[in-house]
Parts: C-alpha cells; structure tokens; sequence
C-alpha cells in the first residue's frame, strides 16, 4: 500500500466575522452597497494574493453555523449546528427572554467531521483559537469561543478552563499580559497573542485556525454603517499582519474569510408574541410554562417547532396571517431545499426592514428608535454575502475569482495537506493555486 508521506505544508485560515466584501473590495459584489468602512490595507492584501468576488454562506447565515460549514465543508441539515443554539424541548422552560441559552458551544455536537479532526487524525499538529463550537475539540491545541451566558464566572475564567494548558501557560509567561474582559476587541487581541505564541513556538501548527469577532459586535450594535467599522477594520488588519508576519509565506497558505455580510434594520417582529396571541403559547411571569409551537429565534430567522407535528397546519396558517412586509414563512419544501432546520414544521424570515424580538406582550411589530445590524438572512442576498481572499504558498498572485461558497474552504484545505474530507459537500478551489496539483511535494 502506498503510505502518504506526512506533510510539511502550513495553512492559516482566518475567519473575520461578519466581513462583507466592500471592506477590502470596492469592486466585488456587495462592495458597491456600503463602502465607508472600507480599508486600503485590508484591500491591498487582497489584492497581491488571490480574491474571490464574493464567498456565499449557508443558510441560516448565522455565525455558529457557518463556521461548522467552513469547517466541515456541509450544510447545516449534514453538520447539524442548526443555529447559534441549540433548541432542545426539554429545556424551553429554561429560556430566557423567550430564547435559548443554549449556546453550540461543544464541538461534540457537530455531527460531521472537521478539518481539525481530519487533520489531527493525520498528525498534523492543528490549532483553534476562538473558532466557534470548539470546547472539547481535539486538537493540540484549543483556546475555545467561550463567553459567560447565565453564570457570573468571567470570560477569562471560562477560557483558561477550557483552553489546553499549555497554550494558557504561554500567554500568561508574558509579564505584559493582561487577562481580557468581556470586550471583543480585547479578546481579538488575545486571538492574536494566542496564534502568536504559537507560530513563534518550537513546536508550531501547522493548522492553525483563528477567528476575530469584534467586527461583527460592533457592526450588530450600530449597522454597517456605523463610524467605529473603519477603526476596528483596521485594527483586525493589523493583527492579519502580525500573524503573517510571524510565518515564511513561501512556505505558509493564508486563508481569510468571513461568515456572513450584515444589513441594517429598524423593526423587530416578536413572532412568538403572535403565538402568543393564538393560544399555542403558555406563559407566566415572563416565562413559558407550556407550548404547543414556538420560534427559536436566531437573528433574523427562527424555525417554528410544534409539540404535536400534525397540528402544523393550523400553527402556519396563523403565521401566513400576518405575513408580509415584516417577515415570510418558509415551508418545509423550501427549508429542504435551504438544507436547513430539519426538524421545524416551518420557519419565520423576516424581510430586511425587520429582525426577531424576543417579546411575548405587546405588538408584533416594533419600531427600534436607531438602526442596528443583524444577519441570518438568505445565503444568496446581496448584503448576506461575505468575503474571502488568500495569500501565500502556492496561491496565484493579484487574481481575482468569481464567487466562492464558505463549503469549498475545508475540502480545499484537505487538499493542501493531503486528506480526505468524505462528507464535504463543497469543492476545492482549483482555481486560486498557481500550480494543479497543490500537494505535488506533500505526497506520492
Ligand atoms: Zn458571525
């Protein structure tokens, strides 16, 4: 049999949450929307390597579940992140605010297989700092997304326990280091001290998986638009750099990409409000006590699960009965073929006008006093389209492609290092190698 000789290749991939691609491409799609937050540096970087005009997301394009797809290379019906939480009906009385808390924060509960476990699996020492869904992954090393969400404990308590030691120990030797609060700029400069501390190791990933999130927090807060977007691009761009800068990119593949875009609105839809109102809803002191349908929301999409399926009906036909500007319902046709939500008798999107509130009291429609930013919306919009471009070893230099999906990410990182992803569902981007064959020196 032949033996695959183990590869020496290194690849970094970068996940920005929430990038659109005007913020380093005036020219792409999505980029003529809204370009103020634009930065040249970002732009430059881009544009020496190989830049897609736009990478499209799963649907729901929400962070959790895209980034089980990029790692994954499957939709969401196959990986089975859902949504950024989980709705498990024995835990609905346990809601607050009418929504999960239940956060996919555990890698066990992505059902097909990741590239950090294909790539351990071959040896190749593999590294996630702050990828979603990665407490208890296994790889050398995990430096998990982790957030406090009902408890007091703090976001660096919560860290240093679910995080290998040895990478905590790393960080922590620095007499400069101070613990990050709660705040996602401090946490993305932890990111960046993290992957630091390891490319700058002996014993260095070569897979190495980051993920920055402050775009994303301050882009939910204040929409796009928002003055603070150029200063945090900014900021995000300068730690790019520093990670590119502790790697040889002759020998080192970069990947960056996004997970969704985002689009701004002023309404909020409180749909279980009209559940509600048509008595498929018990609820006391702000709480559900009992429910025979129920939204779990997720930004600005929320299948509509029911205790009694064949009751479904009955509960779509009083969501149809406010349908239109605010939100449409999708049928289950429609979810199969989104490959999203499996088990919903059907879900709730709103319109661009509008995102999901959380209230049961009161009207279903809400006028917010300022704009806000949300995602979640369908893959193939315009403003819900992310960005990807790379650089590096093997990567065509200033080449632009056409549209990527955030599912052909995984299949074509396994093809770097040389291992099969069987339940990948995207393709390998031939097309932003210099050469045919990527893994010519890698196996034989
Ligand atoms: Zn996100």
């Amino acid at each position: 049999m032949k033996k695959k000789k183990k590869s020496d290749s290194q690849v970094i991939l970068i996940s920005i949450d929430g990038l659109w691609p005007g913020l380093y491409s005036s020219s792409s799609l999505g980029g003529s929307l809204h370009d103020q937050g634009a930065n040249q540096d970002l732009a430059r970087l881009a544009r020496a390597g190989t830049q897609a005009q736009a990478a499209e997301a799963v649907f729901p394009t929400l962070t959790y579940t895209n980034h089980a797809s990029i790692a994954t290379g499957a939709p969401s019906d196959r990986h089975g992140i859902f949504a950024n939480t989980r709705f498990d009906p024995s835990r609905v009385e346990a809601w607050r605010g009418f929504e999960s808390q239940d956060w996919i924060l555990e890698s066990k509960y992505i059902r097909t297989q990741t590239i950090w476990d294909a790539a351990t699996e071959a040896g190749i020492p593999t590294a996630v700092i702050r990828w979603p869904s990665t407490v208890g992954a296994k790889a050398r090393w995990c430096l998990p997304d982790i957030f406090p969400i009902l408890s007091q404990e703090s976001v660096w308590s919560l860290i240093k326990r679910t995080s290998t030691p040895d990478l905590i120990s790393k960080l922590t030797r620095d007499p400069d280091f101070e613990p990050p609060q709660d705040d996602h700029r401090q946490l993305d400069q932890l990111t960046r001290k993290a992957a630091l501390a390891l490319l700058r190791a002996d014993e260095k990933p070569q897979l190495l998986m980051v993920h920055f999130t402050s775009l994303d927090h301050e882009a939910h807060e204040k929409g796009r638009n928002s003055p603070m977007i150029p200063v945090i691009a900014r900021e995000i761009y300068l730690h790019v750099q520093a990670i590119l800068s502790a790697v040889d990119l002759s020998r080192t593949s970069v990947f960056v990409c996004g997970d969704h875009g985002f689009a701004e609105f002023d309404h909020r839809v409180n749909i279980n409000s009209l559940l509600f109102d048509r008595g498929w809803l018990e609820v006391e002191d702000g709480k559900v006590i009992d429910w025979q349908a129920i939204a779990h929301t997720n930004c600005s999409v929320a299948p509509i699960y029911a205790k009694d399926p064949s009751r479904a009906e009955e509960i779509i036909a009083d969501l149809r009965s406010q349908e239109g500007e605010f939100y449409r319902v999708l049928d289950r046709a429609e979810l199969k073929s989104l490959r999203a939500f499996p088990d919903a008798i059907c879900a709730v999107e709103t319109t661009l006008r509008a995102s999901l509130g959380q209230k049961v009291s009161g009207p279903l429609i809400e006028k917010l006093p300022e704009p806000r930013g949300e995602h979640g919306w369908s893959a193939l919009l315009p403003e819900m389209l992310t960005g990807f471009f790379a650089i590096g070893a093997g990567i065509r230099k200033a080449h632009r492609i056409d549209r990527i999906q955030l599912i052909d990410l995984a299949p074509t990182i396994a093809k770097i290092f040389g291992f099969e992803l069987p339940q990948a569902e995207g393709r390998v981007l031939e097309e932003i190698f210099e050469s045919a064959n990527p893994i010519a020196e890698a196996t034989f």
